[in-house]
This record gives structure tokens, sequence and C-alpha cells, in this order.
């Protein structure tokens, strides 16, 4: 076996030359050779592995199994160990793939992929051993696993269908408020859920077209296409929709938090009394009186801040979301009372404009609203 190294010191197969002294050209080749070069290594592990265990060291050497053995060798984790030695065994049974693995055209995960697929199907695997090598070989990281799966659905059509049938049992989604005043989601969907999932936060998730000051990650951007969802979907619910009724938060707060600048308590966690002025800006307002408990006495009838009239009013007047360059409709939109009413602003035309909720927070957060004189 030689390796194969272009200049620098022969002798050390990884740093053959500093990388200092590598043009920009000879970084990719670089990286593709450590690359065929790490297989290769992990090819011969692999088969050492085997023999180890063929020949019963590990039980010589006082360990239980081949994999509490390799655990104790590397120091890696179980789980990793007792996949290379499974994958170790198979490969005893797997010609092709052992060689393209030994010659570095095929990288460890993928060979990986190939085990599993003669786990579903041995007989098949064997006739068709080397096709599937060579799509290891020649087919891209997003088509391979594309293709392996393709296979393993001719090959084993039961198998597969008791895969997908226990990948639909396996959905499942956690949602809960941490200790640290965030709410974590937690999750796994079968393949058609995930991609109905996916397209919905996908559609939602794009960076603001018209605003250059979009500085979201993509991370940020999918979580708030998820709220959105949810905001619509409770804004379309069974209640009169008409007027952006919002009957999915209920916050109990004093005129006088409202109007401050301190925090504001949730279920799931605190807000600022700004983001509570913005959810205040447009919803219904139920006055609860109390004694010197704090417990309710009287309630109040429910009233909306922005009434039914003076809504349809600013739907004429607006259209949809007032900030520059965005197309939200109207139906979707708050009314964003410029000064907020708990500082003394007044539920007029004058001073209220339709905003679509990215843009509501977004104003919220540029201009807070200011204290009065
Ligand atoms: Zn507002
Ligand atoms: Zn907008």
């Amino acid at each position: 076996m030689t390796i194969e190294v272009e200049h620098g010191d022969a002798s050390d197969p990884v740093e053959s030359v500093p990388v200092e002294w590598l043009t920009d050209a000879e970084m990719t080749p670089e990286v593709q050779r450590l690359d065929r070069l790490m297989s290769r290594a992990q090819a011969r592990k692999a088969n050492v592995v085997a023999a180890a265990h063929r020949r019963g060291v590990p039980q010589a050497e006082g360990f239980g199994s081949t994999t509490a053995w390799l655990i104790a060798v590397t120091g890696e984790p179980p789980a990793v160990c007792r996949s290379r030695v499974r994958v170790a065994l198979a490969l005893q049974h797997m010609p092709q793939t052992t060689q393209a693995f030994a010659c570095g055209d095929v990288s460890e995960p993928r060979v990986r992929l190939l085990v599993e697929a003669r786990e579903a199907a041995p007989a098949v695997f064997a006739r068709d051993e080397r096709l599937l090598v060579s799509q290891a070989c020649s087919l891209s990281a997003r088509v391979f696993p594309k293709a392996v799966a393709h296979w393993r659905r001719l090959a084993d059509p039961d198998g597969a269908r008791a895969d997908a049938a226990k990948a639909f049992q396996g959905r499942r989604l956690c949602v809960s408020a941490t200790w640290g005043g965030m709410v974590r989601l937690d999750g796994d969907l079968d393949p058609e859920s995930g991609s109905v999932v996916m397209t919905a936060i996908g559609s939602l998730a794009e960076p603001w077209a018209l605003d250059r000051g979009d500085s979201r990650s993509p991370a940020q951007r999918r979580a708030d296409a998820l709220v959105e969802i949810c905001r619509r979907h409770l804004d379309s619910s069974d209640r009169p929709r008409q007027g952006g009724e919002r009957p999915h938060l209920l916050l109990t707060l004093s005129p006088a938090e409202l109007a401050g600048d301190g925090l504001v308590d949730l279920d799931t966690g605190s807000i600022t009394a700004e983001t509570a002025r913005r959810l205040t800006c447009d919803c219904n307002l139920t006055p609860i009186a109390l004694d010197s408990q704090g417990d309710p006495v009287a309630v109040g009838r429910r009233t909306r801040v922005v009434p039914p009239a003076l809504r349809r009013a600013l739907e004429a007047r607006d259209g949809g979301c007032t900030h520059p360059g965005c197309d939200v409709p109207a139906r979707w939109c708050d009314a964003h009372h410029i000064q907020h009413w708990a500082r003394g602003g007044k539920t007029e035309m004058a001073n209220l404009k339709l905003l679509c909720r990215r843009h509501h927070g977004w104003e919220h957060d540029q201009a807070p609203c200011p204290k009065r004189e």
C-alpha cells in the first residue's frame, strides 16, 4: 500500500507539508487527500477490530465484549464504539464495500449506510453490492442516502413499510417552559408531517425582502415563522375574526405596570412593559377590581381597545401594514397606538396605524412608546 504525497515529508502522510506552504489552489485537493487517508485508516481500524474480535483479544485482556474493549482503547462514547464494532463485523461479509473503504473511495458514514442496507436484506445486498458501492463512490451526499432508501424499499418492502410505520409512531412534540425563562420545543416528525411543517415555516421564514435591516439569523426567522403560524391560527379560529380578535393570550396587569418600564410576569416567563404595550395596543380589556389582599372583587364589562367601527375605518384607510414596502394584508395586522393608551395616547385615527406582527414588534423595539411629559 502506497500513500501519495506530492511534496514535503514523505514519511508523515498526514502533515506532509506545513499548511502555510499550501497555495490557495492546493487547499481543496489537500482536504480531499486527507479525507481519503482518513477513510483508509478507518477501514484498517475496522479490519483490526474484526480480527481482534475473531481471535478473542478483548476477552484475553479481561473485557466482557469487543465494544467494551474498544471504548477502553479509544476513549470514544459507547454508542460510537458499538456502531464501529457492528460495522467492522459486517464488513467481513461485504467484500466490495471493504475494498472501496480500504482504498479511501467510500467514507465511513456511507459504509455505515451500506451496512444498514445489508442488515435489512442480506441476500439481495450480496446480489446488488457492486452497484450500491459504485453509487457510494459517485453520488452526492444528498442523493446517496435517497438511493439507498430506494434500494431498501425495493429489496425489503415489508421492512420499509415497518420502518415507515415506526417513524409515524415515533412522532412527538414537547413544548415546555425552562428554568432559564425560555420555552423549549423539541420533537420528531415522520417525513410527511415534517415536510408539511417545514414548508409552512419556510413560507414565512424569508428575510424581509424590502427591509435592509433584517439582522435576524435563519434560526430566529424560523422561530418567528412558527409563532406567526400559531398566531394566525388563533386569529382565524371560530370566534369573530373581524377586528383582529386575539383570544389566545391572557395578560393580567395593573395600569401602573403597563405604563412603566419594568417587567411583567406571564405563566411562561417575563416580558418587558414595552412588549406588554405592544400586546395591548389592540386587545380586549376587562377591568378587574382587587381587594386589599389582591383578590378580584368586581369584574367589569369586556371592551375592545379599538372598537370594530374604528378598526374598519383604519383598515379602509391603511389597507394593510403601513411599514414601507410591507404587503401583509389588513386582516393579519394589529392596530398600533403611536402614543400608547396606557401612556395617555388617544384611540383615534390620528394616533393609530395598522402594522403586521413583525413590524409591530419592530416599531416597539425601534421607537419605544415615549412617556408622556
Ligand atoms: Zn403598538
Ligand atoms: Zn409589515
